[in-house]
């Protein structure tokens, strides 16, 4: 088999597009799809600046270094969540790819700014560490971005992510979330714009784009993501990919195109008008629907020390 582009040595096959490609075309190929992905849903523009969710994972890095090789403006932000080894080891990766690339990521502990960690905060709120984990992360990302002046927030959830999640979603006919699964999300509320620029690329596309640039990340799952009910789905639809190749863009895409419109309108008209009213959170000044925002509630109930195990297993997962 030779590239489909140079005709010369092979190293990878991407059935779901009956494609091969050699190692220079098959980056090109990924930067392709981040560019298409962007255009097709307006994610941002050339002159926006960007903040990359970092988690120090492959999708992550493998988006920002794309973005900065198609010219965006683009910065990194990690938290350090507080998760034994594995949190130590994403951030250190985190940094290593900055560092050796010249570019700026801005740091963030839990535990040094609000005194919990996220295995204490699932102790203290006894509900599964994703829970808070998501919660921190969408808080602290707004803030950031929010206040160094950055357009948009990207993360690097890519097709087999957000396949599992519209599997886990329609599975159970989730109206509300099925009406927000989009893979961009508009500035409201005092809230900046989101995005998910690798949905027309897969994990193992990634794992390559990663190899090939030479890229090196944490390789293990997040010890808390044991049992997860979207492991579980990848897994599913891993071997329907295996069936039928293209199966999981097809389910995705054939979502967005055809369905995705009639549970957003549906919700607009149950819920009414997207613009809530806000007010300030009295604590931290984030726009918030109650006098106290949720995450300033966690931090409240979470900033005291216990002693944890790093044993949990959750039934959701957010990066
Ligand atoms: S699996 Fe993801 S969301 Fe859950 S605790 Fe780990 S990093 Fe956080
Ligand atoms: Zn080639
Ligand atoms: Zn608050």
């Amino acid at each position: 088999m030779k590239c489909r582009v140079c005709k010369c040595h092979v190293v990878i096959e991407l059935r779901q597009h009956n494609s091969a490609f050699c190692a220079e075309h098959f980056l090109a190929f990924c930067r392709r799809q981040v560019e298409r992905a962007v255009d097709k849903f307006d994610m941002f523009r050339p002159d926006d600046k960007i903040l990359v969710a970092v988690s120090g994972g492959k999708d992550s890095l493998a988006l920002w270094d794309m973005l900065v090789e198609l010219g965006y403006d683009a910065d990194g932000l990690v938290i350090g969540l507080g998760i034994g080894e594995y949190s130590e080891a994403s951030t250190e990766f985190a940094r290593t790819f900055a560092r050796d690339r010249g570019l700026t990521l801005h740091e963030y502990s839990l535990d040094a700014e609000h005194g919990f960690t996220v295995p204490s905060a699932a102790q203290a709120t006894k509900r599964v560490p994703c829970s808070s984990c998501g919660l921190s992360k969408r808080h602290i990302f707004d803030s950031v971005a929010t206040s160094g002046g950055y357009d948009v927030i990207v993360t690097g959830h890519n097709l087999d992510d957000e396949a599992a999640v519209l599997f886990g979603n329609v599975s159970r006919w989730q109206r509300e979330y099925l009406a927000r699964q989009s893979p961009v999300l508009p500035a409201a509320n005092g809230f900046p714009r989101k995005a998910k620029p690798l949905v027309r690329l897969g994990e193992r596309e990634m794992a390559a784009y990663c190899v090939l640039s030479n890229i090196e990340y944490v390789v293990e799952e997040c010890p808390m993501a044991a049992g997860n009910k979207h492991l579980e789905y990848k897994g599913l639809l891993n071997d329907m990919e295996v069936a039928s190749p293209g199966a999981k863009h097809a389910f995705y895409f054939g979502f967005l195109d055809r369905a995705a419109d009639l549970f957003a309108s549906a919700q607009d008209e149950t819920s009414g008008s997207a613009e809530d009213v806000l007010s300030p959170c009295s604590v931290c000044g984030s726009p918030s629907s109650n006098d106290i925002c949720s995450f300033c509630k966690l931090v409240s109930l979470a900033a005291v020390p216990v002693e944890v195990e790093i044993t949990a297993r959750p039934d959701m997962i957010d990066k």
